[in-house]
């Protein structure tokens, strides 16, 4: 694709960073000691700046934007929609928003035909645990520790990672417990078989003390995203569900971020042949254009609120202007072939070129991964696993990563990073030339990190 970038205009940009450092409080931030880049334009796989600098997006923001920026149907969808009707109230029936959930309902495994909008992908995990514990009257949900499930009061505590310590109490009832990861192996297992083994005896133990009969759900990101794009063995998604049919208890798989092409298929489910009870989804729906996120939910439990309500409902629930822009983002990636390409790339090129790069850099402990979501491990000595940066590193004690960053986006190249980490998350629709001028530029930057090894 050619893009055409702005002129650079480093005056507007400093205008730009002015007024965000005056008004703007950000998230995850303390905000006397962020700094944050103003960005003039976007387009495709790339973004640049006022300076005239041009990043090839290798994060797809926050792993959100599937078909790329600024696609031209999307766009029309939302331009359109917005001459027409920009705003209606969840309880009329709208011609986008049940296109939009047709679509979606067409593509979600099994039986989960029944779409409950939402702004994003938080807010779909809050009514996900809410129709659990409705529907089965219990009041416990079991997560993992290497998990991220957004940051409202259910969400965060559910969510594993540091991010949840400030408020811990926000949501009682959640219980954390280990989910499969062979290379730091909670179960001190050998190989992957062990692995799915004992891990479905841990959560079987897990649930046998919590009491089987106060559990509602067990909530799993179908490939845990944030926590480092952990694939997980074979058997194991399907043990899962074998454990919460014999208990009653309610199955969700979270497809927030893996969801809507990013594995190489519409949804990371259907690597496993597994079907969840709800699936909750966000960011790939619409590429993120407007804030969209949602629930698919099994006949089953959409019945149980056939004659009673469901108490819980939003203002801007399958707002037109979304449910507009995910008919066209889903039609658009039918049409393009989009979910095929993120296939294609992750198997001939990204896969390939990382495991490559694993050979030769020694800061680089595991390649995991599939279609356009893999991560690379860094790690300060491959034979102890050891991880560059402390777990929850921050400042000086950070700062091999952030040498590693700051090195790629010398290079043009916009990273993922999380704590040791650097997921490659582009676009679905990279292309081939794109995605090696990002491998090459990784290449590189990895110097930086090996320089930390021993
Ligand atoms: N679940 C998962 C698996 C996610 O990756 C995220 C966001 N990174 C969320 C939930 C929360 O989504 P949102 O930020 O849209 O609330």
């Amino acid at each position: 694709m050619t893009v055409t970038t702005t002129q650079p205009d480093p005056a507007a940009g400093a205008a730009v960073k002015a007024a965000d450092r005056a008004h703007v409080f950000h998230s995850w931030s303390a905000q006397g000691l962020i700094d944050p880049l103003p960005i003039a334009g976007a387009e495709g796989s790339y973004m640049w700046d006022y300076e005239g600098n041009r990043y090839l997006d290798f994060s797809s923001q926050l792993v959100n934007t599937n078909i790329g920026h600024q696609h031209p149907k999307v766009v029309a969808a939302i331009q359109e929609q917005a001459g027409k009707l920009c705003t209606l109230a969840p309880g009329f029936a709208v011609d986008v928003r049940s296109e939009a959930a047709r679509l979606i309902a067409e593509r979600t495994p099994g039986d989960l035909d029944k779409i409950f909008f939402t702004n994003g992908g938080a807010e779909a995990v809050e009514n996900a645990v809410r129709m659990a514990r409705l529907h089965t009257g219990r009041s416990k949900v079991l997560s993992t520790y290497r998990s991220y499930h957004g940051a409202t009061a259910a969400a965060i505590n559910l969510t594993g990672d540091p991010r949840r310590w400030a408020s811990d109490t926000a949501s009682a009832g959640v219980v954390h417990f280990w989910g499969p990861f062979l290379y730091r192996s909670p179960f001190h297992a050998e190989n992957e078989h062990q692995e799915c083994e004992r891990a479905l005896r841990h959560l079987e133990d897990t649930i046998a003390f919590e009491g089987p009969q106060s559990i509602a759900a067990i909530i799993l990101e179908t490939i845990p995203g944030t926590a480092g794009i952990m694939v997980p063995p074979p058997g194991y998604l399907a043990g899962v569900r074998e454990i919460c049919d014999r208990y009653g208890i309610v199955f969700i798989l979270d497809e927030v971020m893996a969801g809507f092409g990013r594995t190489g298929r519409w949804f990371a489910a259907d690597h496993f042949d597994v079907t969840p009870d709800l699936m909750t989804f966000a960011k790939g729906v619409n590429s993120g254009y407007v804030p969209l996120g949602g629930v698919a939910i099994s006949a089953e439990i959409a019945a149980t609120f056939d004659k009673r309500p469901y108490p819980g409902g939003l203002t801007y629930s399958g707002h037109p202007l979304a449910c507009a822009s995910a008919v066209a983002t889903i039609n658009a990636m039918a049409e393009e072939r989009i979910v095929e390409n993120a296939a294609e790339i992750g198997e001939k090129i990204i896969g390939p070129a990382l495991q490559d790069i694993a050979e030769r850099h020694p800061s680089v402990g595991e390649v995991r991964g599939m279609g356009v979501f893999w991560a690379l491990e860094l790690v300060r000595n491959r034979e102890t696993h050891e991880p560059l940066v402390p777990y929850n590193a921050s400042g000086a004690d950070n700062a091999p990563m952030a040498e590693f960053a700051a090195a790629c986006k010398e290079r043009g190249l916009w990273p993922f990073v999380n704590m040791n980490r650097t997921h490659v998350v582009p676009p679905c629709t990279v292309t081939e030339t794109e995605a090696k001028e990002g491998l090459a530029a990784l290449d590189e930057a990895l110097t930086a990190a090996d320089a930390h090894t021993v």
